[in-house]
C-alpha cells in the first residue's frame, strides 16, 4: 500500500511503525450535587491542572540545550492550560453547570478548537494540536490515566500520528525516532520545522495514515517526494536502502565542499546565506556553509512565550546573533506578525482576509510602541559588531518605508540622549513581496540600502492564490513567466540604483531553480540552513554565461510548465544525480510541490 502526503523533511527511513495512540479516554458525564461537591471537584480540576504544569516543566527540563528555543512550545501549552477560555471558562461550567470536571473540560477545549479552526490557517492549525496536547493531558490526569505517548517508545521506529504537537516533536529522540508521518500538518508547522532541524525524515499531510498504519508495520518513508510504503515488498525495502545509501554518501560528499566560496565556473560569486527562526540555528547554518544570515523571522520569538518579550529580551537575542555571525552580516526582519502567524499579543480581529489585513510592516506601524521597542533593541546589538542589517517584511508603497525612517529616527535620537551606543549607519533594506512594491522598485531602490524578494509570499500576490489552501496549490507557481518578470525587474530596478538584491522565499533553496536566479542576477541566495550545500554545489558548477544565456530563452516561455521541463533538463543534463536521488520520480512528477503524483512510480 502506498500512501502519498507532503515531503517535509528530506531523507529516507525504513523501519517500523510505531502508532502515537492519542485513543479517546472516555468522558463521563455526571451532574454534581450540593455546594461541597462542586466546590471538591473544582480543587480537583485545579489540582490536575497543576500536575500538567508540573508535567509539562519536566519535560521542558530533559530538552537538550540545542532546542532550548523549542522549549518555549512547552509553554505556549502551559498558557493555554490557564487560558481563560479553558480553565476559567472549565470551573464557570463547573460551578454553574454543575458538569463534572472532565467534561467541563471537553466543552471549553472544544469551544477553543472551533475558534482556531475557524481561521483556517497553518499557524491557528499547529495552535490547535498545542489545544488538544495539553488538554488531552489533564483529561488523562483527571481520568486517572498515566500520559502514554512517545515514553512508551522502546526501539528505533517511525512515529505515525494523526497529529504531532510541537511539544510531542522536541520530545523526539534522535536516535530512536526513524522517521515521522502525520496526517495533519503543513510545510512550515512547528513540527515539521523541528523535523527538519532534527535531520528526521518527515512526511506531513498524509491523509488516513493513522488509521491505515498498525505499530509494527513495516514501512518505507520518503520524506523528499512525500511517499510511504507499507509492508513493502523485498524488492522496494532493497530499493531503498540503496537510494538510502546513496543519498547519505551524496549529502557527505557535498558537505565535505559547504565551506567552499559559491563561485560560478566563470568566477561570479553569490553570497549563499541562511533564513534562521531561532537563534540556535546558527550552529547548523554554519556546519552547512553559510556566508551570513539573509534572514531572521524575528516573529518566532513573541510567538512562543508566556511574556511579551521586553528590550532588554530582544537585545540579547540579537547581539548573540550579531556575535556568533561577526564578521559575517545578519539581516533581521522587524515583526511579520499577522496572517498565517497569530500571536495572542494583539487583539484578534474580524477579518474576512488576514493575508490582506493588518499583518507584518502594517502591523508594526499600528502598535508603533511595540516597533519602537525592537527597532531600539536591534540599532543597540548593530553596536556589538556592526553587522546587523534592518529588514522591513510586507513594504506596498515608499510612504511605510518614509514613515518608518521617521520613527526610525526618532529612536535614534531617543538613544542619542540617553548616550546608549548604537549602530549609526545600519544597513535598512526591504523585502518585495507585493506587486505594487515590483512596480515602484525604482522608487523604493532610492530610499534604502538593499532588497530582498521574498517570493513566498510574493508568489501568493502575485498569482492571487493563498499560500496555504491546498485547493489551489497546483497553481502555486514559482516558475510562472508573471513572476519571473518580476524577479528580474526587481533585479534590475535595484542593479539600476547600485545596490545589492537578494532573494529569501523557498525559491531559493530549490536547485532547480538554482541556474535561473543565477541569470536574472540575484546577488545573494538565502535558505532553509538543509539547502545550502546542494544549492553552493550546484552553482559551482554552473557557468554565469550559461546562466544568462538560459534565463534569455526562459523569459520568452509562455508558461510555467515550459519553464519548469527546460529548467530540470538544464539542470539534469548537468547533476543526473540531483534527480536520480531526490526526485526518483522525474519525469512522472513533473512539479513536485504543487502535483503530487498519485502514486510513486520506481
Ligand atoms: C517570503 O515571503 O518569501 C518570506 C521569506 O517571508 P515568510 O516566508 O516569512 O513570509
Ligand atoms: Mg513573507
Amino acid at each position: 500500500m502506498i500512501i502519498k502526503g507532503i515531503g517535509a523533511a528530506p531523507g529516507i527511513a525504513i523501519g517500523k511503525a510505531f502508532l502515537l495512540e492519542r485513543g479517546r479516554i472516555p468522558v463521563p458525564r455526571y451532574k454534581l450535587f450540593g455546594d461541597e461537591a462542586i466546590a471538591d471537584e473544582c480543587r480537583r480540576f485545579e489540582e490536575a491542572v497543576v500536575q500538567a504544569e508540573a508535567e509539562l516543566e519536566a519535560i521542558k527540563k530533559s530538552i537538550k540545550s540545542e532546542f532550548r528555543e523549542h522549549a518555549r512550545l512547552l509553554e505556549v501549552q502551559q498558557m493555554i492550560l490557564r487560558d481563560p477560555s479553558i480553565y476559567d471558562e472549565s470551573l464557570h461550567s463547573i460551578e454553574k453547570d454543575r458538569s463534572n470536571a472532565q467534561l467541563a473540560l471537553v466543552k471549553s477545549l472544544r469551544k477553543a478548537r472551533e475558534l482556531f479552526s475557524n481561521l483556517n490557517d497553518e499557524y491557528a492549525k499547529s495552535r490547535i494540536a498545542d489545544v488538544n496536547a495539553a488538554g488531552d493531558r489533564v483529561v488523562r490526569i483527571l481520568a486517572g490515566q498515566d500520559h502514554s505517548g512517545l515514553e512508551n517508545i522502546r526501539e528505533r521506529a517511525i512515529i505515525i500520528a494523526h497529529e504531532l504537537s510541537p511539544a510531542d516533536a522536541i520530545q523526539l529522540e534522535v536516535g530512536r525516532t526513524m522517521g515521522v508521518v502525520t496526517e495533519m500538518g503543513g510545510i512550515s508547522s512547528h513540527t515539521t520545522i523541528v523535523a527538519r532541524s532534527l535531520n528526521i525524515p518527515a512526511v506531513v499531510g498524509a491523509e488516513n495514515a493513522a488509521r491505515l498504519i498498525a505499530t509494527g508495520d513495516i514501512l518505507i518513508v520518503d520524506g523528499a517526494t512525500g511517499t510511504i510504503i507499507v509492508n513493502p515488498s523485498e524488492n522496494d525495502i532493497s530499493f531503498y536502502y540503496e537510494r538510502q545509501e546513496e543519498l547519505d554518501a551524496y549529502i557527505k560528499e557535498i558537505s565535505r565542499h559547504a565551506h567552499l566560496p559559491a563561485e560560478t565556473r566563470d568566477a561570479c560569486r553569490v553570497s549563499v546565506e541562511a533564513n534562521i527562526e531561532v537563534v540556535e540555528e546558527v550552529a547548523a547554518a554554519k556546519d552547512n556553509g553559510a556566508e551570513a544570515i539573509g534572514l531572521y523571522r524575528t516573529e518566532f520569538f513573541f510567538m512562543n512565550r508566556v511574556e511579551l518579550p521586553d528590550e532588554e529580551a530582544l537585545f540579547r537575542d540579537y547581539r548573540d546573533l550579531a556575535e556568533l555571525m561577526a564578521p559575517a552580516h545578519v539581516t533581521i526582519r522587524t515583526l511579520d506578525l499577522g496572517a498565517d502567524k497569530l500571536t495572542h499579543w494583539f487583539p484578534r480581529l474580524e477579518e474576512t482576509n488576514p493575508a490582506l489585513g493588518l499583518r507584518s510592516i502594517r502591523l508594526c506601524l499600528h502598535y508603533k510602541e511595540l516597533f519602537k521597542t525592537q527597532l531600539r533593541a536591534i540599532l543597540r546589538a548593530g553596536a556589538v559588531a556592526n553587522n546587523i542589517r534592518l529588514m522591513l517584511p510586507l513594504i506596498s508603497g515608499v510612504a511605510e518605508v518614509l514613515q518608518t525612517k521617521r520613527i526610525l529616527r526618532d529612536v535614534q535620537a531617543e538613544l542619542t540622549r540617553k548616550r546608549i551606543p548604537f549602530d549609526q549607519n545600519m544597513s535598512f533594506g526591504v523585502m518585495i513581496e507585493v506587486p505594487s512594491a515590483v512596480a515602484i522598485a525604482d522608487l523604493l531602490a532610492q530610499e534604502v540600502d538593499f532588497f530582498s524578494i521574498g517570493t513566498n509570499d510574493l508568489i501568493q500576490y502575485t498569482l492571487g492564490i493563498d499560500r496555504s489552501n491546498e485547493h489551489v496549490a497546483y497553481l502555486y507557481e514559482p516558475l510562472h513567466p508573471g513572476v519571473l518578470r518580476f524577479i528580474k525587474q526587481v533585479a534590475d530596478a535595484g542593479h539600476q540604483a547600485g545596490i545589492p538584491v537578494s532573494l529569501c522565499g523557498e525559491m531559493a533553496g530549490e536547485p532547480i531553480y538554482v541556474p535561473i536566479l543565477l541569470g536574472l542576477k540575484i546577488d545573494s541566495l538565502s535558505m532553509n540552513p538543509v539547502s545550502l550545500p546542494r544549492v553552493k554545489n550546484l552553482i559551482r558548477r554552473f557557468s554565469m554565461k550559461d546562466c544568462c544565456r538560459f534565463v534569455n530563452k526562459v523569459l520568452g516561455m509562455r508558461t510555467a510548465h515550459e519553464v519548469n521541463l527546460a529548467a530540470r533538463k538544464m539542470v539534469m543534463s548537468k547533476f543526473p544525480e540531483e534527480f536520480r536521488l531526490f526526485e526518483p520520480n522525474w519525469p512522472v512528477n513533473v512539479d513536485a510541490r504543487s502535483r503530487q503524483p498519485a502514486a510513486a512510480k520506481k
